[in-house]
């Protein structure tokens, strides 16, 4: 006799990948030799492609991060491009291949011509994958739940300037459930590392590309309830420090404003984020004398 099997409530939970690459040609990866960009690519679209042929359900968005703005590369606004199969491939795949190529080569051919290096706009780009994200969950049928996590692959150093925004995107990650995964393919990255910390996401850092999709699989493809059961590079140890918001550099000990909580690191009788007026600390005030008996 057959038996009823239960419905399967695997199927009703959809995983969300957002990718964020940075595509800024100031990157030091990218200087030293501009084919990097496209050996990242197509590792990217290999891994992007591999997680949606986990499962029927699973969603992908790729994002490009660049010096002046940030990109949707797939989905695209609008009409989709067509795509015929070609030696077997499965159309989505293509699909992803084709978009995030076109996308990218009109992102670049059109981006300002840069004179000297600038900073990516990562946390900017970080927040917008987080928008896109509390969109899908939103417009998600019910019944469905929504698994949503971020990679970032970046070979730009952070900048400590983007220190308030960073902070806001990590707690707004944590309070949406969204893991922050975070590859660095250069310096190792304090400000992010805190967020993958927050998020319960993986940090890793690569100081070559050779290997770069297998480290990705290995990583960054099981999603973060499976990761428990592998064996992953252990949590590297997370520098706490917060940046000042006069200079923007990573201190120990600092003053803290104690109506706006800004940090900096010498006093400033104003704040200048929220213009509160402090008293000077000056001598102790010495106690009243009493008054002597007559
Ligand atoms: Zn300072
Ligand atoms: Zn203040």
């Amino acid at each position: 006799m057959k038996k009823s099997t239960p419905e399967n409530p695997d199927r009703n939970i959809v995983n969300l990948l957002a990718i964020l690459v940075d595509t800024n040609p100031s990157q030091r990866v990218i200087r030293q030799n501009p084919g990097h960009l496209s050996q990242i690519l197509d590792a990217i679209i290999a891994f992007g492609n591999a997680h949606l042929m986990q499962k029927a359900q699973n969603k992908l968005a790729v994002l490009s991060c660049h010096h002046h703005a940030t990109d949707f590369l797939y989905p695209t606004p609008g009409k989709q491009l067509e795509v015929r199969q070609i030696d077997g491939q499965y159309e989505a795949f293509s699909l992803v291949e084709k978009t995030v190529k076109q996308r990218l080569s009109h992102i670049i051919c059109n981006a300002p011509k840069l004179n000297q290096s600038a900073e990516s706009l990562l946390a900017g780009s970080l927040s917008m994958a987080l928008c896109y994200i509390a969109r899908v969950q939103r417009n998600a049928q019910a019944g469905t739940k929504i698994q949503s996590r971020i990679l970032v692959l970046t070979g730009s150093n952070e900048c400590a300037s983007q220190y308030m925004t960073y902070m806001n995107v990590f707690f707004t990650a944590q309070k949406l459930g969204v893991v922050l995964d975070i590859c660095a393919l250069d310096k190792s990255l304090s400000l992010l590392q805190q967020g993958c910390d927050i998020t319960g996401g993986q940090y890793l850092r690569l100081t070559q590309l050779d290997g770069l999709l297998q480290y990705l699989l290995w990583v960054f493809l099981p999603d973060p309830s499976m990761r428990q059961k592998l064996v992953l590079p252990p949590p590297a140890k997370v520098d706490y420090r917060a940046a000042c918001f006069c200079h923007r550099e990573l201190i120990d000990i600092g003053y803290v404003c104690s109506v706006c909580l800004s940090i900096f690191c010498k006093f400033s009788p104003i704040c200048t984020t929220c213009h509160t007026v402090f008293k000077v600390p000056g001598p102790l005030p010495s106690r009243p004398k009493k008054k002597k008996k007559t």
